[in-house]
């Protein structure tokens, strides 16, 4: 046992004796020290808590976590569009339309870049549980013609659009120009919403000769079995929701109310009108488009608050002047809209600088997962920015920007979306330090105001 505690001794010992002669005594040195300075646990511990409390003192806390809640925009319209039968040739009345106006009319609306929203995204924003652009289209198709199937779907699939067929009982599969049970379940399979538009197609804003008694036992049949009737038949599609399109637009105080008490989420009109956030939910306007003498798209598309700008550039997409030159949008933004970034906690910017009087105190600014955020705008630079505190737990994130300026005298509001790559984000951590400003863009003239006729 002896023996083997005199060799460390030796080395020690040899080492002293080198000591000022040999570089390499240094780690031994160290080792030394070590040995020396040995630490109790109780000293040790004593010592972690009395750097942590300097620690804390010398670090600020972190900043309170933004309230989480979901962003809804209140101020968000949509426009109801509402067709009938398609053909492939000349339209003999306005219920039916010709494919290539169809076709048409879904190219102008890929153009406007308005967005096409699911039945269920209404309904998810008018009851608070998800944001949708505060711009936005639904396209909807009545009673069960086979040309839904055979014509408009077809169109739908290529523009990608989401769409909703009211169906009413009497006319599902029963030959003759009505869509077989397989067609409609193929729509259900291609991006259609399958919902209720009645039993027997009546007028149930009239009452007739019937007792109050028995027009609301008919109204009942006519709510109830129309809806148990697609559940029961398509509802393993997964693609019926719980809304009704009233024929002919035909209604009452009696149909609205039974029609909420039966468990519809939504009522629609054929009154061409936007539905905001007021809009009771039993009376929503749709925008009826002709096939004939072609009325009512063009309003529906019409969201009057001057997208474009007084120079026919567009704010935050690009467009093209007359002669067809590329007009790059006005307003800059990071994260690019539609980009994919690899950080969490992105700076977020909106470059305002070519916009005349921007008003700084009615610039807002709300980011999915934090609601509004306390953004910093820089009237000298025109940059409104947001460094979010804290990474982004979703994968898409929505950014909306509202604020006033002299091109417009309605506020703006404009919304755009980044994806986040979180595989490499986590590869990379240092990518969610915030980033260094980034370099301006060469300065454009500012865009003139225009001469305001009137202040109304
Ligand atoms: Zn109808």
């Amino acid at each position: 046992m002896k023996s083997r505690n005199i060799l460390p001794l030796t080395a020690l010992l040899t080492g002293l004796l080198s000591l000022s002669s040999c570089e390499k005594a240094q780690p031994f040195l160290d080792k030394m020290g070590e040995a020396l300075n040995r630490e109790t646990p109780e000293e040790k511990a004593r010592k972690k808590v009395d750097i942590e409390e300097k620690l804390a003192e010398a670090i600020p806390p972190p900043p309170e976590p933004v309230k989480m809640e979901p962003v809804i925009n209140k101020e968000a319209r949509v426009s109801v569009l509402g067709y009938h039968d398609f053909t492939e040739g000349v339209s003999k009345n306005d219920m039916i339309i010709n494919v290539d106006t169809f076709r048409e009319q879904m190219q102008a609306i890929k153009d406007s870049e308005i967005p096409v929203i699911t039945m269920q995204q209404f309904l998810d924003w008018r009851a608070g549980k998800k944001d949708i652009p505060p711009e936005a289209l639904m396209i909807t198709i009545d009673d069960g013609w086979k040309a839904t199937h055979n014509l408009a779907m077809g169109v739908m699939k290529e523009y990608e659009f989401p769409f909703t067929v009211f169906l009413y009982k009497n006319y599902v599969g029963v030959g003759g120009k009505s869509m077989t049970y397989e067609e409609i379940r193929e729509i259900a399979r291609n991006g259609g919403t399958i919902c209720s538009h009645s039993v027997s197609h009546g007028f149930m804003g009239k009452k007739g000769g019937r007792s109050q008694a028995n027009y609301e036992e008919w109204l009942k049949t006519e709510l109830v079995d129309s809806h148990v009737f697609l559940e029961e038949n398509f509802g393993d599609t997964k693609a019926v929701v719980k809304t009704f399109a009233y024929p002919y637009g035909s209604l009452n105080d009696d149909v609205l109310r039974l029609t909420e008490k039966y468990g519809y989420a939504a009522g629609f009109t054929v009154n061409g009108e936007k539905v905001t956030w007021e809009t009771p939910m039993m009376k929503l306007g749709r925008y009826i488009v002709h096939g004939k003498k072609i009325a009512n798209f063009e309003p529906a598309l019409n969201f009057g608050t001057g997208r474009v700008t007084s120079s026919g550039r567009k704010l935050i997409t690009e467009s093209r002047g007359e002669d067809g030159e590329k007009l790059p949008p006005l307003i800059t933004l990071y994260p690019p809209k539609e980009s994919t970034i690899k950080s969490r906690m992105p700076k977020i910017e909106a470059d305002l600088s070519k916009l005349a009087g921007v008003q700084a105190d009615s610039i807002s600014m709300r980011v999915a997962g934090f609601g509004r955020v306390p953004h910093i705008y820089d009237p000298a630079t025109g940059m409104v920015t947001f460094q979010v505190p804290q990474r982004i737990r979703l994968e898409e994130c929505g950014v909306q920007l509202s604020f006033r300026h002299a091109g417009n005298r309605n506020s703006e509001t404009i919304g755009w979306s980044f994806k986040i790559d979180k595989v490499a984000e986590y590869f990379n951590p240092e990518n969610s330090e915030p980033r260094k400003p980034r370099e301006l863009s060469a300065v454009e003239p500012k865009e003139e105001a225009p001469v305001a006729a009137d202040d109304n």
